[in-house]
């Protein structure tokens, strides 16, 4: 069988021409592209299957800051989706000969691309591009600002996982103050109903983000009994300019989710991370590949999610 437009049906209209973040999308977006994953889960038999309704759509990965996860995603997101790809890597281009950032991305384009997927370790870059280029943008990551299709496909892994997100109690834990994933988690998941609590090292949470309507926890332990769902941020070395605890091992051992903790948590708790993972840091082996983990279900996640978010904008630049 091949797939026609009217095997796909959208929940709710699509009126953007960029995915940019989350803290401007409704509830109702955000629905429609979590349900609309959710076709393409079907309609690829899991993944697999190659579907043609992006043929002669061009996606360029534009990264600027490494990947491994969401440059590979994108990249088999759209040619599952029938599209074609390019990929630009910073290192080895011409910005090493003093092209800006937005003339590289114009000369892309240029080249008859449709959709620029942006990732830049400058917060509000892929923004940039969307008021220069007539392509349209993804943001996969702005610094410490958002990652819009890793918050997605974590909410889908929670919806396909527990049946649905409104009601439940979500822990975000760890470098709250570095973490573009606790942004564009904090506004997708209070959008559709969850109840946020972030946990870290006082160094770690920023004493503005309870104004996004999250609560603050400190200890771990304290909160763990209430949850739902926990999803272990890393770390962000890169972005952090000195100390802000004393040692990872003390790190692990107040905040990193361990085999004791797993027993006193509820039965059915999902523990998430958005990789990579540091085993024995936000937490141990026997968590990371035990029951409660759906790191990998996130994953093959981000796949569907990235179809759904490539499709919609395709066809809203006429594709
Ligand atoms: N892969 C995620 C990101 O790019 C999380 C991380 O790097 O810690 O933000």
């Amino acid at each position: 069988m091949t797939e026609t437009m009217d095997d796909i049906s959208i929940t709710a209209p699509w009126q953007e021409r960029h995915l940019l973040g989350l803290e401007h999308l409704s509830a109702e977006e955000i629905a429609t592209i979590l349900d609309l994953a959710d076709q393409f889960q079907t309609l690829t038999e899991g993944g697999s299957k190659k579907l043609t309704v992006l043929n002669g759509t061009v996606v360029a990965n534009l990264f600027f800051e490494n990947s491994t996860r969401t440059k590979t995603s994108f990249n088999i997101a759209a040619r599952r989706l029938g599209a074609d790809t390019v990929d630009f890597s910073a290192s080895g281009s011409s910005l090493s000969k003093g092209e800006t950032f937005v003339d590289t991305a114009l000369t892309i384009e240029a080249m008859g691309v449709d959709l620029v997927v942006c990732r830049h370790r400058t917060p509000g870059a892929p923004h940039l591009l969307a008021r220069h280029l007539k392509a349209g943008v993804i943001n996969a990551g702005d610094g410490t600002h958002e990652h819009p299709t890793q918050a997605l496909l974590d909410m889908l892994t929670i919806r396909q996982k527990l049946g649905r997100i409104e009601g439940l109690t979500v822990a975000l834990v760890g470098d709250i103050r570095h973490s573009r994933v606790a942004r564009s988690n904090i506004h997708g998941l209070l959008k559709l109903g969850a109840r946020v609590i972030v946990c870290g090292p006082a160094t770690l949470v920023p004493r503005t983000i309870t104004q996004l309507g999250v609560e603050v926890a400190y200890n771990l332990d304290e909160i763990l009994p209430q949850v739902d769902c926990v999803n272990l941020l890393r770390v962000q070395f890169e972005r952090q300019r000195g100390a802000f605890f004393p040692s990872i091992a003390e790190y692990a051992h107040l905040f990193g989710m361990n085999g004791d903790r797993i027993r006193k948590a509820k039965d059915g708790l999902l523990v998430l991370a958005p990789g990579p993972i540091n085993r024995g840091v936000e937490l141990t082996p026997e968590v990371a590949d035990g029951p409660h983990s759906v790191i990998l279900n996130q994953v093959s996640n981000g796949l569907l999610i990235r179809m759904a978010c490539l499709y919609l904008l395709a066809k809203k630049a006429g594709k």
